[in-house]
Formats: structure tokens, C-alpha cells, sequence
């Protein structure tokens, strides 16, 4: 089977781990014909716009891409455009596992879970309203003549929408998953009892999904900040976490510094029928072009899209080949030493090389 996928190799340490995953999927030996696409500093240097259309185009066609992490430039009227990417193309989830992968960092050794980030709405949804507007005033005169609560005269304000019909599709997405995946329990994350409209309105959209999926799957909910203390001290009672945007943002990172950082946290954004696999981290501008930086992230975003397209026994030998590297210690970049300007750690090529070189020995 061949495939057809854009990568964007990105801004700043961007190019470096892409190129390390690319070199670990063309050890495995799955045809993919990889048409590059370029967004973010990258595309304003060469006078192109912060997302070209020939970007989206190009993730529109192919249906799959894998793609480096993007500055997004300092200034106002820049918009992030991962956000762009991920609502322009309504990729809905945004899927991020959590595992030890034998890392020397995880705080615990067996820490497999998987987060599901709503994608689209909640606070990420843009529709803010600066201090001291006139339209802001508008806004709050019209909240202030309609709610028993008020708000004070030259707020900023910021809106926070939770619909049924996209907390549903997360759910759904969440239990199907688990289902696929022989995944056992779905836990909803919120913080219904103080936003009981907006997170009201999630939590119980999550509820009702569940009600499909008695006695096939178990499923609970947590409230954000209990699930926060529990993660770190028992991470290994959740399975399949589902969370709004904002929180599905904050507890990715706590997840990635509880299996050692963001060097390892893979991730993937997915709507129903284009997905986007890219990692957690952004594009470390600071360490650009010192092959420095820990791959693995890119390279197990690469694995789950290898996954998706339905490449699974390629998938799981990256995957294991990945962990059997880490747990060797012998090439480890710098984020993965006890000491992180230990002289031995191996470089962005050189840690990809040795898991090619595993990988060639796990698949004869
Ligand atoms: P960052 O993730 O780029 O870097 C923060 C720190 O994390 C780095 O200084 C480094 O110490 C560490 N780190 C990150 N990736 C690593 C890796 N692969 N290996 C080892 N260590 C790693 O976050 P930032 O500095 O806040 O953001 C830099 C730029 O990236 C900003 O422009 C931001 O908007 C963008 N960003 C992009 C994405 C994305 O494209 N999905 C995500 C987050 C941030």
C-alpha cells in the first residue's frame, strides 16, 4: 500500500525532528510519497503568508500530514496558527498519549494513558474583547442589564462557548477509541461545579454519549483540579481522559512532565476525515539547527499516524523500538540524562539513527 502525505517540517528545531521521524519511517519501510508544504516564520521569510492556502490544500487532498512544531510570531494580529490549522480544518480531538516508554525521567515506570482534548471551542475560540473597547463596553452592557452578576466596567473579557453537539463528538470519539483500542475506562475532566453551564453542559453531554456504551466501556468524571493532585500521585488509575480545551491543554503538559518531558509527548489532531499528527512541543527557537533536541516526540506523532492509515505492525515496531532505545540508555538526547549538559548525550540524528538501527534488528 503507498500513501500520499504533506509534511510541514515547521520553524526553528522543527526541521530537525521532522527529518528524524521521516528517517525512522522510511526504515520501516512503509511507501509514503511526502509532499512538503511550508507555514508559520518559515512561509512569512519567504514573503508567503503565516498559513498559505496551498498548505491546506495540500492536508485537505492528502487527508493525513505530519508536522513540525511553528513559531508563532510575537506582535499583535498574529493568531497561532496551529489553532488556524486545527479549526480551519475542524480537527475536533486533539489526542495526546501518555506513556512511561521506559523513560528515566517518568516519574512512575507504567504510566499509559490518553488524553482527548476538545479542539475547537472553550476559551481557545478566540472571541475576546479587549480593555477599554467601545465594542467591549457593549459587551458588558449587554451582559450587565441581562445577568444578576456584573462585570466591572473596563474588563477585558474573554468567551468561553461549550456546545452539546462538540462536546458529544469528543465523547464519542473518546469511547469509540477505547473501544478500538481495548482501552477500559473514559473519564470526563471538568470543573462543572463552579462553570455548571459550560462545563455543565460538557459534562453532561459526556453523559449521555456514555449512556451508548453501558456495560462496554466504564466511565467517570473528575473535576480539573482533583484530577491534577491524582495525576500526580496515582496516574496509573486513568485510562482515556476527556477534557474542554483549556484544561486539555494544561494537563497535556502536566502528562508530559510526568513521563519526563516534552521530548517524549507525541500528539495528533483529528476530525472526521483529515488528522494532522504533530508534537506537544513548539519550536524551541533557542535550539534551532544544533541537532540537539529529542525527536522522539515527531517520531511517535509518526507512529500514530502510521496507526491511522492502518499500518499497525509498523506502528508498534517504531513504538517498541523507540522504548527499547530509551531503556538501553546508550544514545539518550540531553532531556532524557539525570544531568542535561551531560557530555555523552546523543544528537537529534544520531538517538534517530539508533532506533533505526533497532528497528532493523526487531523486524528481521
Ligand atoms: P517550546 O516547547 O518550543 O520550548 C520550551 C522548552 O522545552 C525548550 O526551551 C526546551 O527546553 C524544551 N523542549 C521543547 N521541545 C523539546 C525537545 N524536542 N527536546 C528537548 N527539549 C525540548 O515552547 P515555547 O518556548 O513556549 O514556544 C516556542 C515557540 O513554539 C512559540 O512561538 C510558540 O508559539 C510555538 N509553539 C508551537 C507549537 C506547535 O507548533 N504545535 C506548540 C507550542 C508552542
Amino acid at each position: 500500500m503507498s500513501y500520499k502525505v504533506t509534511i510541514i517540517p515547521g520553524d526553528g528545531i522543527g526541521p530537525e525532528v521532522t527529518r528524524a521521524a521521516l528517517t525512522c519511517v522510511k526504515a520501516l519501510g512503509v511507501d509514503i510519497e511526502w509532499e512538503e508544504r511550508i507555514a508559520g516564520k518559515t512561509s512569512l521569510d519567504r514573503g508567503g503568508q503565516l498559513l498559505p492556502p496551498e498548505t491546506i490544500e495540500s492536508i485537505q487532498a492528502n487527508k493525513v500530514a505530519l508536522k513540525g512544531p511553528i513559531t508563532t510570531p510575537i506582535g499583535k494580529g498574529f493568531r497561532s496558527v496551529n489553532v488556524l490549522i486545527r479549526q480551519s480544518l475542524d480537527l475536533y480531538v486533539c489526542m495526546r498519549p501518555v506513556k512511561s516508554f521506559n523513560s528515566p525521567k517518568a516519574l512512575y515506570p507504567d504510566i499509559d494513558l490518553v488524553i482527548m482534548r476538545e479542539n475547537t471551542e472553550d476559551l481557545y475560540a478566540g472571541i475576546e474583547f479587549p480593555e477599554k473597547s467601545s465594542d467591549t463596553a457593549k459587551v458588558i452592557e449587554a451582559i450587565n442589564s441581562i445577568s444578576e452578576k456584573k462585570v466591572r466596567p473596563a474588563s477585558a473579557v474573554s468567551i468561553k462557548p461549550i456546545s452539546r453537539s462538540a462536546s458529544e463528538r469528543i465523547a464519542k470519539f473518546a469511547f469509540e477509541y477505547a473501544l478500538a483500542n481495548q482501552r477500559k475506562k473514559v473519564t470526563c475532566v471538568h470543573k462543572a461545579n463552579i462553570m455548571k453551564y459550560s462545563d455543565g453542559l460538557f459534562l453532561d453531554s459526556f453523559l449521555q454519549v456514555a449512556k451508548n456504551y453501558e456495560g462496554k466501556v466504564e466511565y467517570s468524571d473528575v473535576i480539573v483540579d482533583n484530577l491534577s493532585m491524582q495525576l500526580t500521585q496515582r496516574p496509573q488509575h486513568f485510562d482515556i481522559l476527556v477534557l474542554p480545551n483549556l484544561y486539555g491543554d494544561i494537563i497535556s503538559d502536566l502528562g508530559a512532565g510526568l513521563v519526563g518531558g516534552l521530548g517524549l509527548a507525541a500528539g495528533a489532531n483529528i476530525g472526521d476525515q483529515i488528522a494532522v499528527f504533530e508534537p506537544t512541543h513548539g519550536s524551541a527557537p533557542k535550539y534551532t539547527g544544533q541537532n540537539k533536541v529529542n525527536p522522539i516526540a515527531t517520531i511517535l506523532s509518526a507512529a500514530l499516524m502510521l496507526k491511522h492509515l492502518g499500518e499497525v505492525k509498523k506502528s508498534n515496531l517504531l513504538e517498541k523500538a523507540v522504548a527499547e532505545v530509551i531503556k538501553e540508555g546508550r544514545c539518550l538526547t540531553y532531556d532524557l540524562k539525570a544531568d542535561r549538559s551531560d557530555p555523552t548525550a546523543c544528537g537529534t540524528q544520531e538517538i534517530a539513527q539508533a532506533i533505526v538501527e533497532k528497528i532493523n534488528l526487531l523486524g528481521e
